[in-house]
């Protein structure tokens, strides 16, 4: 049964790729994904597999039970695409004017609708019981992991699973780590008030960009003179807005910007030196300040057996190769189901030839057959518990 339902796999491989085409030509950003969830509960209502709408959100859960005793392992996909323009130049492109799935979202979902029907396929001769989530929101913190879990869809689990189509990762390459493997991913935001006036006369003023510069640099001291070297976070200024003309001195200026880390002490040590450079820098120019600092996903923390579960599986798959590898500094609301359950998030590679660009680029795509190759993944590993 179990080498029937790998192969199962590539005879819907040319479905998978146009499901994921279609959700790709029909993005909808964080909170907003109403049409995608209508889609993934109409192809449960087709499969004949029992499945909840609107769970924690737009999250839809659906659970097939097998013909015969066995775990209930949980399997997750995000569904929600991004806020981008996008720029390739291809027959599935996005026809949602700035709205594209530059992440994958929309190849996980076929990934997990694929498996759900292969799976459905065997139910009768299916030992244990698989739960198929579909998750809302994963880009846009506070997330949709969270109120997912909180409606009790893990309760009886006894452990849950995730991948990401990962574009940094080669073809055929399943990367995991056997615990921290995502960092825990905060923003800030800073707004400095100066004093404006005219560019002519700033003694008269007190110049809320120079200050608001000399914020940005100090805060680069954090990581490289504050941190003991042998721990490891980011702190990235991502926005700077001031100014309205050429010959105006700023009144105020606003900071936005992420901070990353795998451990909670770092994280309160970074939130205070945040606030310390900002006010030490306000005080010499005598200027104010606002901080505000919003802790968001913790970071994805895989359980070592889980890992190892993970890296067995997909070593078995055919035409994939498995890497232990040290954690990203990117983040996941995975992290939320790690917390609840035993479970595992890993990559699979799913690089384009000659077409490299990163998550949330414009013009982001996958490998396509890297789907097959997470679908089958996810069998292997649902198949570790059940055999002998
Ligand atoms: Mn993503």
């Amino acid at each position: 049964m179990w080498n029937k339902l790998i192969d199962s796999i590539d005879n819907y491989y040319d479905e998978m790729v146009s499901i994921r085409r279609y959700l790709h030509q029909y993005p909808e950003v964080s909170f907003k994904e109403e049409k995608t969830a209508k889609y993934i509960a109409d192809t449960y209502e087709k499969l004949g597999i029992p499945y909840q709408t609107n769970v924690g959100g737009n999250g839809v859960v659906a659970t097939l039970t097998g013909g015969k005793p066995g775990k209930k392992i949980a399997f997750r996909a995000d569904f929600d695409a991004l806020p981008i323009q996008e720029e390739n130049d291809v027959p599935y492109k996005s026809k949602i004017a700035g709205v594209m799935h530059a992440c994958g979202h929309d190849g996980h979902t076929a990934t997990l609708l694929t498996f759900a029907k292969a799976m459905k396929q065997q139910q009768e001769k299916l030992p244990g019981t698989i739960v198929f989530v579909h998750q809302h929101a994963e880009e846009y913190s506070p997330g949709g992991a969270k109120p997912l879990i909180e409606t009790g869809i893990l309760d009886d689990v006894d452990a849950v699973y995730g991948t990401h189509l990962w574009s940094n990762t080669p073809f055929g390459t399943v990367q995991t780590a056997s615990n921290e493997f995502m960092a825990g991913a905060d923003r800030f935001t800073i707004t400095i008030q100066g004093k404006g006036g005219h560019g002519a006369m700033p003694h008269q003023t007190k110049d809320a960009i120079v200050i608001a510069s000399q914020v940005v640099s100090n805060l680069q001291q954090i990581v490289s003179r504050r941190i003991d070297p042998l721990h490891t976070a980011v702190v990235t200024v991502g926005t700077f807005h001031a100014g309205n003309t050429f010959n105006i001195i700023a009144d105020s200026a606003t900071i936005t910007g992420t901070v990353r880390t795998f451990d909670k002490q770092l994280q309160e040590q970074i939130i205070k030196e945040i606030e310390q450079i900002t006010k030490g820098t306000c005080i010499s120019f005598d200027a104010t300040y606002d901080y505000n600092y919003e802790k968001g996903y913790p970071p994805v923390v895989n359980h070592p057996n889980e890992a190892a579960i993970v890296l067995q599986a997909a070593d078995q798959v055919d035409g994939q190769t498995v890497e232990e590898v040290v954690p990203s500094m990117t983040g996941e609301d995975f992290s939320y189901y790690l917390l609840e359950k035993p479970g595992a998030f890993f990559f699979t590679g799913a690089q384009k030839e000659d077409h490299f660009y990163p998550h949330h680029h414009p013009k982001f795509d996958i490998d396509e057959r890297a789907m097959a190759l997470a679908a089958k993944t996810f069998i292997k590993i649902y198949q570790s518990y059940h055999s002998n």
